[in-house]
C-alpha cells in the first residue's frame, strides 16, 4: 500500500503526530512524506531518518505560511499524479480544513480523528471515538484514495535514527494570488493539550485556601482570583518539572481563574497523556470524557468521596495547597530539577 503522509508544522516546528503518522504508514506499506512550506530542509531531513521512503517537499515562498486554497491544489494535484492509496494527516485545525478541501478536489472522502487503522480485505477500516468517546466506531471510506486525520497519541511514534538519509523531490507549485497571510501572532490556543505527555489540571479547588490573605482593598471575587492566581502557579510550577502542560476544568475556566484553551472536557479538549493529576476536580461526567483514556491519573482531592477516586489509580486525600508544592519539591529531587 503506498501512503502520503502530510507532516503538518507551524514555522519549522513539526507536530508530534505527524511522526505517529509517518510510523502508521510504514505499517501499512510504503510512506511518502509531503512537505509544504519554505525553507524545509531541516523537516525533510527529519522525515527520512523517520523512516520515510521518499519525500515531497514543495518549498516556496508563496507556501511559507499556511494557507487552505494553495496547499490543497498542491496536494491534489500531486496526488492526482501519484495515486497514493491512502492519506494521512496528523489532527490539527490546519489540517481538518486541508484534507476537507483537498478530499472535494480529488473526489473522496475524510475519516476525522481516527484512534486505529486496519486492512480487511481490500478495504481499509478505522477506528475513531463517538459520542465523547463513550462509543468506538469502526468506519469506511469508499472512495480513493482514502483520507485520514489521525488523533494525537493514538499510535506508536516511530524512532529516528539519524543514520537515514535521502534526496527529497521537489514538487512544483503553482502561484496563488488569491489571499496572502499578512502574519501570525501567538494566541492563548498554542496550548498543546493534545500532544502533552503529562498534563497537571486545577478545578475550582485551587482557590480553595482561605488562610492565604489577598492583598488589602479586594473584595470577594477579586480574592477568589488571587487566591486562585496562587493556586495555579502550584500547578503550574508542577507541571513544569515534569515537563508537562497545564490542563483545567470548566468551573476553573468558568470563574476566570484560566483561560478556555486550557480546558479538559466535554465542551474542551479531549486528552490521552501518560500521566493525568488532577488537583482539586471532583470528576463531573463532563470532565472525565475528556481525560478518563490517560494511562496514569492521579487525583488530589480534599474529600474521599470525590468522583475522581473511581476513576484515579492512585489517590491522596489532601489539601493541594499542602500536598501539590510536596510533589513539586519530591520529583524536584528526584529528577535533578
Ligand atoms: C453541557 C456541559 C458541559 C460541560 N463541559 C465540561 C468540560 O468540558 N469540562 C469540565 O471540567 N466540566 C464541564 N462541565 C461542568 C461539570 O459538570 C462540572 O461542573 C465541573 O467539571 C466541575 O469542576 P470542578 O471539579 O473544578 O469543580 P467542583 O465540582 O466544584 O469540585 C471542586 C473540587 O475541589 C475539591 N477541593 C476544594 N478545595 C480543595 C483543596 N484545597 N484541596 C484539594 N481539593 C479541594 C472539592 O472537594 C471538590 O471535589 C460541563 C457541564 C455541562 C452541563
Amino acid at each position: 500500500m503506498k501512503t502520503f503522509v502530510y507532516i503538518d508544522h507551524f514555522k519549522g516546528e513539526v507536530q508530534p503526530a505527524s511522526w505517529e503518522a509517518l510510523g502508521l504508514a510504514k505499517s501499512l506499506g510504503t510512506a511518502s512524506v509531503v512537505i509544504f512550506g519554505s525553507g524545509l530542509d531541516a523537516i525533510a531531513k527529519s522525515a527520512f531518518e523517520h523512516e520515510a521512503d521518499e519525500v515531497f517537499v514543495a518549498d516556496d515562498s508563496t507556501l511559507t505560511d499556511y494557507r487552505a486554497e494553495p496547499y490543497a491544489s498542491t496536494l491534489s494535484a500531486l496526488a492526482s499524479a501519484q495515486s497514493p492509496d491512502l492519506i494521512l494527516f496528523p489532527t490539527t485545525a490546519r489540517t481538518r480544513e486541508l484534507a476537507a478541501m483537498s478530499a472535494v478536489d480529488l473526489n473522496t472522502g475524510v475519516l476525522t480523528d481516527i484512534s486505529g487503522l486496519e486492512a480487511s480485505g481490500d478495504q481499509l477500516v478505522a477506528t475513531r471515538p463517538i459520542y465523547e468517546g463513550k462509543v468506538l466506531e469502526k468506519t469506511v471510506c469508499s472512495g480513493k484514495p482514502v483520507m485520514a486525520t489521525i488523533r494525537a497519541r493514538a499510535f506508536p511514534k516511530p524512532e529516528a535514527d539519524a543514520s537515514r538519509s535521502g534526496t527529497p523531490t521537489k514538487v512544483e507549485v503553482k502561484p496563488d494570488a488569491l489571499t496572502h497571510v499578512e502574519g501570525y501572532s501567538a494566541s492563548e490556543s498554542a496550548v498543546n493539550l493534545g500532544d502533552a505527555g503529562v498534563i497537571v489540571s486545577g478545578g475550582r479547588g485551587v482557590s480553595n485556601n482561605p488562610s492565604l490573605q489577598p492583598p488589602a482593598g479586594m473584595d470577594d471575587k477579586q480574592a477568589e482570583l488571587w487566591r486562585a492566581q496562587q493556586g495555579f502557579a502550584l500547578v503550574t510550577e508542577l507541571a513544569q518539572v515534569l515537563g508537562g502542560a497545564v490542563g483545567a476544568s470548566r468551573a476553573a475556566v468558568d470563574a476566570g481563574y484560566i483561560p478556555y484553551s486550557h480546558q479538559v472536557g466535554q465542551t474542551g479538549k479531549v486528552v490521552t497523556p501518560d500521566l493525568y493529576i488532577a488537583c482539586g476536580i471532583s470528576g463531573a461526567i463532563q470532565h472525565l470524557v475528556g481525560m478518563r483514556n490517560a494511562k496514569l491519573i492521579v487525583a488530589i482531592n480534599k474529600d474521599s468521596d470525590a468522583p475522581i477516586f473511581k476513576q484515579a489509580r492512585y489517590g491522596v486525600v489532601g489539601d493541594l495547597f499542602q500536598i501539590v508544592p510536596a510533589l513539586t519539591e519530591a520529583f524536584k529531587k528526584k529528577l535533578g530539577r
